[in-house]
């Protein structure tokens, strides 16, 4: 038996980022950044008017009132994106527009709604204060100033800023290709019509989403029959992925042909009794240098063991820094029962209830009991010597979806 812990040190220990590509601004959401963003020009790159109004001279306005209006020789209309072509001087204006960059000689702008147009006068009606309503340049963003670091995830807002920096390229991890291949002679794939004793391959599909879920593509190398050949020759066909799956095969008391085929076709395999349940046998090792990961069939051990292994080895893959789903504490509503020795991930319904969560199994949780997972938003982590836990008691919970991310009331109001 080994540890979780020390199952997980030893495959993260083996897997290294892939290199960088160069894709389009828009197929970069979610992804990982792979150099540092420098501004190439501030932001905004020159003063700009924050309002409709007037650039004049604050010094002007002095003493400006609804009665005693300051009046001002309009000399110019920029409107946003036209150049101004006049130093605005003592006793003078120019009309100007939100965005439109501000003249040579003013130092305010006084909204259209505090002045009064005359011909080719203004009357102002208030005093400005110095710089008020100008956007100076680079007040958002500094010429040269990192504004996003190499292993940042790309959200609309850095796109955002990538575009406002002119940046139509940009450089990313590469996004893994994942073989997915399944085992068995008893599987069939879901358009097959199965006869009764046959079951529907439901990993290459469970698989393929997690895969998806973590931002990567996988590639279906289809259902392997428990023979000799066709699991070498169907390993072979994953040869050109950046990571392998197969489920089933693995346990112990399995008809070893998977196993074996593994030592063959693999390097530096290696065939563990991980101390958790579900999900106990794993092998771990590499064919042609592209880690190898042969997970469990059963349904629940092959969705829980990808998550605590292939899911941080993917991310890793794709130059991620956070690797783990986040655990939060609950307090359990109903008493659970468990052996000694090994770490339990129970099927759980995780709510969060008066300012705490709170979480509850999803009932019966066999290894073959998909409905477990269908019904868990979370998995309660039972440490190795626990044995019981009681109503009431905190215990760990992983999340392993968006759920408390999201909601149905708008909360705030
Ligand atoms: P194995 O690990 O190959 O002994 O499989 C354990 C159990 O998981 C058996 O009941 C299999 O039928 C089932 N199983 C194996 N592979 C799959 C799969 N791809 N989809 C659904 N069930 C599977
Ligand atoms: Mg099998």
């Amino acid at each position: 038996m080994i540890s979780l812990e020390e199952a997980l040190s030893q495959i993260l220990n083996a897997i290294h980022p892939l290199g960088l590509e160069k894709v389009n601004l828009l197929d970069t959401l979610g992804r990982v950044i792979g150099e540092d963003i420098l501004a190439s020009r501030p932001i905004p790159p020159k003063n700009n008017s924050a309002m409709d109004g007037y650039a004049l001279c604050w010094e002007d306005t002095r003493g400006a009132s609804r009665e005693i209006p300051v009046i001002l020789e309009v000399i110019e209309d920029i409107p946003a994106g036209s150049i101004p072509s006049k130093t605005v001087g003592k006793g003078q204006a120019v009309r100007i527009m939100t965005g439109a960059p501000v003249p040579e000689g003013a130092d305010a702008v006084m909204r259209m709604e505090d002045t009064e147009k005359d011909g080719q006068q203004v009357r102002i009606f208030v005093e400005a204060a110095k710089g008020q309503d100008i956007r100076n340049a680079g007040e958002d963003v500094r010429k040269g100033e990192k504004v996003i670091s190499r292993g940042d995830i790309l959200r609309p807002a850095e796109i955002g800023m990538l575009a406002a920096l002119g940046r139509s390229f940009i450089s990313v991890y590469q996004r893994p290709l994942v073989a997915i291949l399944a085992t068995g002679d008893e599987l069939v794939d879901v358009d097959e019509n199965p006869s009764p004793w046959q079951i529907i391959s439901s990993n290459s599909y469970a698989l393929a989403a997690q895969i998806l879920d973590c931002g990567a593509t996988p590639l279906q190398i289809g259902i392997a029959k428990d023979t000799r050949e066709d699991l070498t020759a169907k390993f072979k066909t994953a040869l050109r992925a950046d990571l392998i799956i197969s489920s089933g095969g693995v346990s112990v008391g399995d008809y070893d042909l998977v196993k074996d085929i593994m030592k063959e076709v693999g390097n530096r395999m290696q065939f563990w009794q991980v101390a958790m349940r579900p999900g106990k046998p794993l092998a771990f090792g590499a064919m042609n240098n592209i880690p190898l990961f042969g997970l469990p069939g059963n349904p629940v051990s092959s969705m829980v063991s990808f998550e605590q292994f292939v899911r941080p080895s993917i991310l890793k893959l794709m130059g991620h820094r956070n690797l783990f789903r986040r655990t939060v504490r609950a307090l359990l509503k109903e008493p659970i029962d468990k052996k000694k020795g090994t770490r339990h991930f129970i099927r759980a319904r995780i709510t969060f209830e008066d300012g705490r969560y709170r979480v509850v199994s999803t009932g019966e949780q066999g290894s073959g009991i998909l409905k477990s997972m269908v019904k868990a938003n979370g998995l309660i982590v039972l440490p190795e010597e626990t044995t019981s836990v009681k109503v009431g008691e905190t215990v760990m919970v992983q999340l392993i979806d968006q759920s408390l991310v999201q909601t149905d009331q708008l909360e705030y109001l």
